[in-house]
């Protein structure tokens, strides 16, 4: 049997998909949110794609406990039958696993702990998934529970791509260091790539650019992760929906001295009021999209600060790749918007990348190449799938 539970326990929120990896496809998922509020919502799929049937109600959802509890009733309710496709293992998505855990691992009391301890490096995410797996563990007791981080695909970035020019001594003291994230994205992509281009992962290394809500880029060498451009959290790097990236370090103070804002406030503007929200008006990208297109100025520029960051990247780590045979583009902007990724690649012709029009536009669902027959660096979109991802690495390490 390869049926996986996956769980992404946020704060509010409680997202599952019980995924038979053998076939690589989710059997149900659902998604329950306002968890703590009295209006809950919850909604739960059974099966996939266009045979895919969704089941929505209205529930008041106090805590993780009574959300899986909402779980267990929609799989009761809808099907399929958990005693008929009983999970061998819960796999749950971690947010930070500082530079303690680099693979999976099966959750023990001192992971637990653990977890919890580096909640300090982030104070949003972490407490949540905790939350979410002592939650789970209530609800599937006598079965492995394995966290997947979200850092660990790149914890084999050198010390000179994740290590901070400040003082090391503060630095090691506070645990500064860029850890990046998207990391079960990242790994997933990198080898479905390779996959796609029939050649083995161990000798390709490309760029890829998880572009979706939050976005970051990485380059990967190999198949292990040199440098990704999220860092001690994920705010940094790549312009994204409502965060800023990348920013001169003497902004805050400036804002902090001259426009009276105080830690919090720096905060919600850099993670909340930014990125191409702050720019054009839009967190969303059809909807900044739309809004450039009918010429707003603010649209626009936004969609072309947006790409001329990605441009950046992607020069920069071809520099430190040192060749490229592959770019690839995921998530929700990535594998949808044909214009971001034109823009983005717009000009590095003479760097042998060399985009086919007609490709780029036509719509797809599966892996597929965007660029000429004649570029030396294949363009591709590959749509990522970190459910399935999160369920093979947690069976993989069950069946060690
Ligand atoms: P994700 O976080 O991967 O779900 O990605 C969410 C982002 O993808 C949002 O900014 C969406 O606007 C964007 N997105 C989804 N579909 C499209 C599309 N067809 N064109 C442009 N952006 C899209």
């Amino acid at each position: 049997m390869s049926i996986v539970l996956v769980v992404n326990s946020g704060s509010s929120s409680l997202k599952y998909q019980l995924v038979d990896v053998a076939a690589g496809e989710p059997l149900a998922g659902g998604l329950i949110e306002r968890i703590g509020h009295a209006d809950g919502r919850a909604s739960h799929t059974v099966g996939h794609g266009d045979d895919a049937q969704t089941f929505r109600e209205e529930v008041g959802v106090p805590d993780h406990d009574a959300a899986f509890a909402r779980m267990l009733e929609a799989f009761e309710a809808h099907g399929p039958s958990l005693a008929e496709h009983a999970p061998v293992a819960v796999g749950h998505r971690v947010v930070q696993g500082g530079a303690r855990f680099f693979e999976p691992t099966v959750i023990t009391e001192l992971v637990k702990i653990n977890i919890d301890e580096l909640s300090v490096l982030a104070p949003l995410h972490n407490p949540a998934n905790l939350a979410g797996i002592v939650a789970a563990e209530h609800a599937f007791p006598g079965v492995p529970h394995v966290a997947v981080f979200d850092t660990a695909f790149h914890q084999t970035m050198p010390p000179a791509a994740y290590t901070y020019a400040i003082d090391r001594e503060l630095a090691e003291k506070h645990r500064i260091r860029r850890y990046g994230f998207h990391g079960t994205s990242h790994r997933f992509v990198s080898r479905a790539a390779a996959e796609f281009l029939e050649r083995p992962v161990e000798e390709l290394r490309v760029i890829v650019l998880h572009l979706g809500n939050g976005a970051s880029a990485c380059a990967v060498s190999g198949g292990r992760s040199v440098e990704t451009s999220m860092g001690m959290t994920p705010l940094e790097g790549l312009v994204m929906g409502t965060r800023s990236g990348d920013i001169d370090p003497a902004i805050l103070l400036h804002l902090e001295r001259r426009a009276g804002l105080d830690a919090d406030g720096v905060d919600d503007l850099l993670n909340k009021r930014s990125g191409i929200l702050g720019l054009g008006g839009h967190g969303d990208m059809r909807d900044l999209e739309a809004a450039a297109e009918a010429g707003d100025p603010d649209a626009e520029l936004a969609l072309e600060v947006y790409t001329h960051r990605i441009r950046a990247y992607v020069g920069a780590y071809a520099a430190q790749l040192g060749r490229v045979d592959a770019i690839v583009f995921t998530a929700g902007v990535g594998e949808n918007s044909a214009r971001v990724r034109e823009l983005s690649l717009e000009g590095l012709e003479g760097f042998g990348v060399e985009l086919d029009a007609e490709r780029n536009r036509m719509r797809g669902s599966g892996a597929r190449r965007i660029s000429t027959d004649a570029s030396r660096t294949e363009v591709l979109v590959v749509p990522t799938n970190e459910e399935l991802e999160i369920a093979r690495q947690a069976l993989e390490v069950v069946e060690r």
